[in-house]
């Protein structure tokens, strides 16, 4: 399996993009601005999206992938999320007024794109790519994925504060290889951090003495400007693990 980086920021700026993984060519997690680096044969490739959240850094783009895609694609893009998530975007985002339903274009019958709504603790076997979501605790309704195949295992935090879900789920398996997982704020910030439910790296230090495996570990979605305080706030505050901090454009593969 190919994981992509497309975005890993908490906002925009220069090189900055907002949080999308691309895995091998056809599935996405979130679709922030990342994805308007892809070419169009690149977006033509993609068949599944999975949503973590309704927050816009993390589905901004999926309107306009949709809409360049209309013409270009035979088979429908499938975005996967929980149902609180697929109902705000329904409700909110594909309402004809700020964009059209593209479930209903060209027809009901063929359209672009289709909804799939998964429950936390669900899995769903995409081409031996076993994405399961789990519950996190963010300010609206949000999941994380673990993603596995025959070679390797990944976990993607989404947006959290310190829970208990995200790594009982990931303690409940044999294997984890490599984490991303979010530090949205410095320490100086954790009011902020507690109201708007991310983690600081000292917040994310306590919740990382729950996990049971040794993946590699990659810090994102750091506010821009942020990104080096909070990263040397991470090394500090996590002494005995692999951790680094995401970069867009990164590429693992497992
Ligand atoms: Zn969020
Ligand atoms: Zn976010």
């Amino acid at each position: 399996m190919n994981l992509r980086i497309l975005g890993c920021s908490g906002g925009i700026g220069m090189h900055r993009r907002t949080t999308s993984l691309l895995i091998d060519d056809d599935i996405l997690i979130d679709a922030g601005s990342g994805v308007g680096d892809l070419s169009l044969e690149e977006m033509s490739k993609i068949r599944h999206i999975f949503l973590t959240h309704s927050h816009l850094d993390h589905f901004t783009f999926l309107p306009l992938l949709v809409d360049t895609m209309f013409p270009l694609i035979d088979m429908p893009m499938m975005i996967h999320g929980h149902s609180p998530t697929l109902k705000a975007l329904q409700e909110h985002i594909f309402n004809w007024h700020i964009w059209p339903d593209f479930a209903k274009l060209p027809s009901a019958e063929n359209p672009v794109m289709g909804y799939r709504e998964m429950h936390p603790g669900e899995t769903i076997d995409i081409g031996g790519r076993v994405l399961e979501m789990i519950a996190v605790n963010h300010i609206v309704p949000c999941v994380a994925y673990r993603v596995e195949t025959q070679s390797g295992v990944f976990a993607f935090s989404g947006d959290t504060t310190t829970n208990d879900s995200f790594w009982d789920a990931l303690n409940a398996h044999d294997r984890l290889d490599l984490l991303l997982v979010e530090a949205a704020f410095p320490n100086a910030s954790e009011a902020l951090s507690r109201a708007a439910k991310h983690y600081t790296p000292n917040m994310l230090a306590q919740d990382i003495k729950k996990l049971r495996h040794n993946p590699r570990i990659y810090v994102s979605h750091p506010k821009p400007g942020h990104e080096d305080v909070i990263f040397q706030e991470v090394q500090k505050a996590v002494v005995d693990r692999d951790i680094s901090s995401l970069n867009g454009g990164e590429i693992f593969t497992l």
